[in-house]
């Protein structure tokens, strides 16, 4: 399935819908037994695009990544600024939900590492609720040193998964995931930032007015003061995106 990308600030983000997103995660599974290529997704928003300007390899990371969807109000706006129309924003936790959704039925196995101990076990626990018959093979938290690496990448690689949903943060996810992506034999990983947080009762997800309105960013950095100044990113973004743009058009 070809699906058109915007390049934003130097990123390939696909233009596409839920529905699409879930279409090439299953592509990407039926094909591994063939080629064994290891798939990384990633979820950007306005933060993480900005901080790819600022970060060599994670902007070259995302740039070789197989999939980059558009997460964020945000990036949506970016990609139709610059020309490509973006039908939907594909929102990580969104993605995961659907993807846990379909997982019993395509008998897909799914293994969640990070976030705080205890956390990555809460999510597992509302996936099986929520989804009954969703095949949890393995969970591990997200604090832990250089030396647990080989560890934490012998148990996910036991545990057989066909979807790793890795919650480290931006860019730790991205970087680890990029380093111990060709040992993990594991045909789709994903990046998902908050999204066990959110599914164990950690954290709040925006309520759906402030989806609707584009405000998530917004409720985020009022839950969360430590993200205060991190909502600087968004009109850091806008001014960015802008100047791509006007860049773009001189060397046409
Ligand atoms: N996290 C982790 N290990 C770390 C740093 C963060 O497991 O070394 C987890 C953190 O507990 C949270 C998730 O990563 O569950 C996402 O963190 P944050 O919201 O700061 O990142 P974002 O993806 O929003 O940038």
């Amino acid at each position: 399935m070809f699906i058109k990308q915007a390049d934003i600030l130097g990123i390939k983000v696909a233009a596409l819908t839920m529905e699409q997103a879930i279409k090439k995660v299953e592509e990407f599974i039926e094909t591994f037994p063939r080629d064994r290529h290891p798939h990384l997704i990633a979820t950007a928003n306005a933060e993480m695009l900005m901080r790819s300007t600022k970060d060599e390899l994670l902007h070259k990371i995302l740039n070789e990544a197989d999939l980059v969807v558009p997460d964020g109000a945000g990036t949506v706006w970016a990609g139709n600024y610059l020309g490509m129309t973006m039908p939907e924003r594909v929102a990580g936790f969104d993605l995961v939900q659907n993807l846990l959704c379909l997982a019993p039925q395509r008998k897909w196995r799914i293994f969640f590492f990070g976030s705080a101990l205890g956390v990555a076990e809460k999510a597992a626990q509302k996936a099986c609720h929520d989804y009954p018959g969703v095949c949890i093979v393995g969970t591990r938290n997200g604090f832990f040193t250089e030396a647990d690496n080989e560890q934490i990448v012998a148990e996910i690689k036991e545990a057989r998964p066909d979807i790793l949903l890795v919650a480290l943060g931006v860019p730790k996810q991205e970087k680890w995931l990029y380093k111990f992506l060709p040992q993990l034999d594991c045909p789709v990983s994903i990046g998902v930032g908050g999204t066990f947080d959110v599914m164990a009762g950690v954290m709040k997800r925006a309520p759906m007015w402030m989806q609707r309105a584009k405000l998530e960013w917004l409720f985020r950095g009022m839950m969360q003061p430590k993200r205060a100044g991190r909502l600087m990113a968004l009109p850091k973004f806008v001014f960015a995106v802008r100047a791509w743009r006007q860049k773009s058009r001189r060397e046409k």
